[in-house]
């Protein structure tokens, strides 16, 4: 049975490298009808919390990132926290002890210090020097009376290459002597290292494929000593490239937003968030680029992953949303959008008149949207009650005599008008435009202005019911001070 794990640490906002490794390794489990696990690595507890778990099930679940066995959802091989494993790590532990392949070490951080820059100033990596490995019963005895609490480090074996074949990177060796020597295993505080816990908990949750970041590579063969030490078998491994930005260093805060939840908060579109997503790294060999989650998972084969670091390419993401927002109903564009107008302060209560007025609006913007929060920006010039004009365009548009005629005679028809509709305004327009015998740009671009406070925007003839006949009048009036 193939089984696949995500593992993240409840330790901040999620990452987009760490959501698009929780998405191959769904893709994976999807595809290949494979069980997805999803275990909290929480053993660093100063920097774990509850609330950042929680963030981690809000964006999965955003996403559509479904698992099989979690902290939420029981299976047969929990607990799925790190936390409450604690007891399984420390009788392996034990069991290294025992055979004489772990040991307790009583450095204190100066001494480790030292130890780093003797083999530095030797031209070495820092490196851990072992004093503690020999160490007789009396030197132990001396040091627990001086009441040193011992971490456990395990024993790397000098001068081996571990090699394996990862199913990306294909095969990767690596020398024992680049590890930074004897690992610690579990900490004085009895809480067990990344690399320790993984082992133990990959083996025992029968993972049968590791699938994460290029960033854990040189992790790996730590683990693989810790499996052969325990006498495991080994999963097989799937080191995904990083994420770069577009100046192709690695994706950090600099390129902006790196966080999925500021996407969402943004109101990106999950399925579109999770098409583009699936896009860094994999590309389904036809030149498909829009495609459900469904598609996705039919069409998903881990021979198709680039090799080649992806770059994070934020033009594409939003063409992509664009697309996604075309094709969804106005009623959800709608339900989205009202958040974000009543943030801005546009609006309060919605009731049915509000509604639909709104459906009419963001009708208006909806095709060239990328993502939601944009509306309140484009759409300012239909709530805001006092218009500021630009000065320049002010004088040279608003002050010539034609379009001073023009207005004025706009508001003159526009008071006597008692529907404001499309078509009414549509015949209205005419009707100005013969009155004052001023046409074409001429006559819209000053009226335009003059209602929006803008050069451009949608159709008049759209934007004047929306406005209604008090906004319109009031704006006339200030435009011809
Ligand atoms: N907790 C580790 C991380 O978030 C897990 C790495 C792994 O998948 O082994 O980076």
């Amino acid at each position: 049975e193939k089984r696949v794990r995500f593992a993240p640490s409840p330790t901040g906002a999620i990452h987009i490298g760490n959501i698009r490794t929780a998405l191959f390794n769904y893709l994976f489990s999807r595809s290949e009808e494979a069980k997805l696990v999803l275990r909290i690595e929480d053993t660093d507890l100063g920097r774990s919390s509850k609330d950042f778990e929680e963030l981690i099930f809000k964006e999965l679940k955003w996403l559509g990132i479904e698992w099989d066995e979690g902290p939420d959802k029981p299976g047969d091989y929990g607990p799925y926290r790190q936390s409450e494993r604690l007891s399984i790590y420390h009788k392996y532990a034990q069991k290294l002890l025992e055979e004489g392949k772990a040991y307790r070490c009583y450095c204190t951080p100066e001494e480790l210090d030292e130890d780093r820059k003797i083999s530095v100033a030797n031209g070495d990596i820092p490196r851990y020097s072992g004093r503690c490995r020999n160490l007789t019963k009396e030197q132990e005895e001396k040091y627990i009376k001086e009441g040193r609490k011992p971490a456990i480090r395990f024993i790397i074996p000098n001068d081996v290459t571990i090699a394996f074949n990862d199913m990306i990177k294909g095969m990767i060796e690596i020398k024992s002597d680049t590890l930074g020597g004897d690992m610690i295993i579990v900490k004085s505080d009895g809480m067990p290292t990344y690399n320790f816990a993984v082992v133990i908990d990959d083996t025992l949750m029968k993972i049968s494929h590791v699938i994460r970041g290029e960033d854990h590579i040189y992790n790996t063969p730590k683990q693989i000593l810790i499996y052969k030490a325990l006498g495991f078998d080994l999963p097989q491994f799937a080191h995904a490239p990083l994420i770069l930005g577009q100046d192709r260093t690695k994706l950090s805060k600099r390129h902006g937003n790196t966080y999925i939840g500021q996407y969402r908060e943004m109101g990106y579109l999950p399925e579109a968030m999770f098409n583009f997503l699936a896009l860094l790294s994999w590309s389904p060999g036809d030149n498909e680029e829009l495609m459900t989650k469904d598609e996705i998972i039919a069409k998903f084969n881990f021979k198709n992953i680039h090799k080649a670091n992806p770059v994070f390419d934020i033009d594409k993401l939003n063409w992509i949303n664009q697309q996604y927002i075309q094709k969804s109903s106005i009623e959800r564009i709608v339900d989205l959008s009202i958040p974000y107008l009543k943030k801005a302060g546009y609006i309060d209560e919605v009731d049915d008149i509000l509604y639909n007025w709104l459906k009419e609006l963001i009708m208006l913007y909806k095709e060239g949207l990328h993502y939601i929060a944009e509306i309140p920006e484009k759409t300012k010039m239909f709530f805001t009650n006092e218009l500021h004009y630009d000065n320049i365009l002010k004088e040279n548009i608003l002050s010539s005599p034609a379009c001073k005629k023009v207005l004025k005679e706009f508001k003159i028809e526009m008071e006597a008008l008692n529907e404001v509709s499309q078509q009414t305004a549509k015949t209205m327009l005419k009707t100005l435009q013969k009155k004052t015998g001023v046409k074409g740009k001429e006559f819209f671009m000053p009226v335009r202005f003059a209602l929006t406070g803008e050069g451009h925007g949608p159709e008049l003839v759209k934007i004047i019911p929306l406005l209604g006949k008090e906004k319109i009048i009031n704006r006339l009036e200030k435009a011809l001070n």
